[in-house]
């Protein structure tokens, strides 16, 4: 199976009622593990680079690493993934890499860090809609801006979305996904209590576009349990809580149907280094540190893939090509 076009196995997820997580990468053992825990639970995926990422990985590595994957796991619907590009140039450079799904995060300016207005957010999201959708590759946008910064991305300021201005953004824009602001935050030290999410944000705008998948960023739930595992083994995490599992499932009931997980991840495998690094301190190959790791990892991936309901939908539906989703795109116009 080649790379899927996002909008395709989001639309499914719409329609079946699911989430799909959508998992952030900079290396060969993220990847692994996250197509292995997609083929221990049947379940599509979106796998994301960061700028960060492609600048880490050197772009041509992650190329190759995702098309390895691809490659050894046919049965899974895979999308590879932007995670908040920054403007045309950057979604240019994705779609060269062969990425089938682009986030123009337009809330920001190209620094990643100001706001933008809401015409500035329009007009660049605009581009890269056209530019994308013209190869056949999805898109997805961001009105209002979410707390916290991961990867120097992020204002520091959280502004809920609008739900009259996110429907007007769609319809402006044709973006085919959107990530909305409702109280989520990226990174790890997020909320000291649980998080209210405006959920009523999400119901409004999904009333009125039914048809547009929904996107939670900063949603990991920063698992207690990993924390005071890290900490134990010479770490130093502060208390502080994620987005409860219940609090995403609430949103896919109301048409989320793409979930950013990062920081669980980076959790999960820095406790399980660290734990090799405490217990064992003569061991020094990188596998025996980094197989546990791997190990962890895909075990968090596979639990969230369960608990957003993705598990067992892998085979649901025949993946389309990019010159297929491109065709859709023309027949719009
Ligand atoms: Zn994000």
């Amino acid at each position: 199976m080649p790379l899927v076009p996002g909008r395709q196995i989001l639309m499914e997820a719409l329609k079946g009622g699911y989430g799909v997580g959508a998992f952030n990468v900079n290396n060969m053992e993220q990847i692994q593990s996250i197509m292995a825990a997609a083929k221990e639970t049947r379940s599509p995926v979106f796998i994301q680079a960061s700028r960060g990422a492609l600048k880490y990985s050197n772009l041509n590595y992650l190329r190759h690493l995702m098309l390895a994957a691809v490659e050894l796991n046919p049965e899974i619907p895979l999308a590879m993934h932007l995670d908040h590009g920054n403007g045309l140039d950057s979604a240019k450079t994705a779609v060269e890499l062969g990425f089938t799904s682009v986030m123009i995060d337009g809330s920001l300016k190209e620094d990643g860090k100001t706001p933008t207005t809401y015409e500035e957010n329009v007009d660049v999201t605009r581009k890269v809609v056209e530019y994308c959708h013209a190869r056949g590759v999805s898109v997805e946008g961001e009105i209002g801006t979410l707390g916290g910064i991961e990867d120097g991305v992020g204002s520091g300021q959280i502004h809920l979305t609008d739900p009259d201005q996110a429907i007007r953004f769609i319809a402006e824009t044709g973006v085919d996904y959107l990530a909305l602001a409702i109280g989520t935050s990226h990174g790890a030290y997020k909320f000291k209590v649980a998080p209210k999410l405006a959920m009523d944000i999400v119901q409004k705008v999904r009333a009125r576009a039914k048809d547009t998948p929904l996107v939670m960023h900063g949603s990991s739930t920063v698992p207690a349990d990993l924390r005071d595992e890290i900490n134990r083994y010479g770490g130093k995490m502060p208390n502080a809580m994620g987005v409860p599992i219940s609090a995403i499932q609430e949103g896919i009931r109301n048409g989320v149907a793409k979930i950013n997980i990062d920081t669980d991840g980076r959790m999960a495998i820095t406790a399980a280094i660290r734990k090799v690094f405490a217990e064992e301190p003569s061991k020094f190959d990188p596998r025996e540190y980094l197989t546990p790791a791997r190990e962890a990892h895909a075990k968090i991936v596979a639990e969230r893939m369960r608990e957003f309901g993705a598990a067992g939908h892998a085979q649901d539906y025949k993946p389309m090509t990019l010159e297929e989703n491109k065709a859709y795109y023309q027949s719009k116009k």
